[in-house]
């Protein structure tokens, strides 16, 4: 993991933006978590992560339209507040903010580092659709049944105001879902084992790591 902290941290264009000094405390906390991600993938994985650019606390651009063949150097987003974003052929964007908050509290199972790297590694294919490379056929099979089955009722459950267990966000379309799903996997991988094994399952054989074996780290007070 120190090996690939300190490749990943070379290896890319990070940017302090807004007023962020970018620190090495910013570097290795990002990069740890982006690490923990591919643990059990090849490290090129990430070879469409070019930049990393972030923000000191939540971003709100203004309304703009980017040009046809121009490479988006900010969030896409306008207008409203964003945490972060990964964008298709662009940067990662992350609030410092966040990152920090996410990183202290795991039991509450967001971190947007965890989900913004999960966005690149279902985009590594060419299309950000919930689907990352799975492998063979078999095991493609198993994650469309699986995956598709929890969808479809967290959007049921989400249009119908009942109570679901993972984020209703997860709801918004199948690569949320499945940025949303890593967030679980790996903040509160004994409980999501027990609450939903099936989806636990084949994010394990994705992920190719069993989160649920590992202690809790303790982080922070
Ligand atoms: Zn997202």
């Amino acid at each position: 993991m120190e090996r690939f902290v300190q490749i990943f941290v070379q290896e890319k264009h990070w940017e302090g933006c807004g007023g962020l000094v970018l620190d090495d405390e910013v570097r290795v906390t990002i990069s740890g978590q982006a690490g923990l991600l591919v643990l059990g993938l090849p490290h090129e994985f990430y070879e469409n992560v070019q930049s990393v650019l972030v923000y000191p606390s939540a971003i709100v651009t203004p309304e703009r339209n980017t040009g046809t063949f121009e490479i988006p150097q900010g969030p896409m987003v306008s207008g409203i507040p964003i945490l972060g974003e990964a964008q298709l052929h662009g940067p990662i964007i992350l609030v410092w903010d966040s990152v920090k908050r996410n990183a202290r509290h795991p039991e509450e199972g967001h971190n947007v580092v965890y989900h913004e790297f999960a966005h690149k590694l279902d985009m590594l294919d060419g299309v950000a659709d919930g689907t990352p490379f799975v492998g063979g056929r078999q095991a493609m099979d198993r994650w469309t049944q699986v995956c598709q089955a929890e969808f479809l009722d967290l959007r049921k459950r989400a249009e119908k105001g009942q109570p679901t267990y993972l984020d209703k966000y997860g709801a918004t379309n199948e690569a949320e879902f499945f940025a949303v799903a890593t967030e679980y996997f790996f903040d509160k991988p004994k409980e999501m084992k027990a609450h939903e094994p099936d989806l636990y399952e084949v994010l394990r054989d994705f992920y190719q790591q069993d989160p649920s074996t590992r202690e809790p780290v303790r982080k922070g007070r």
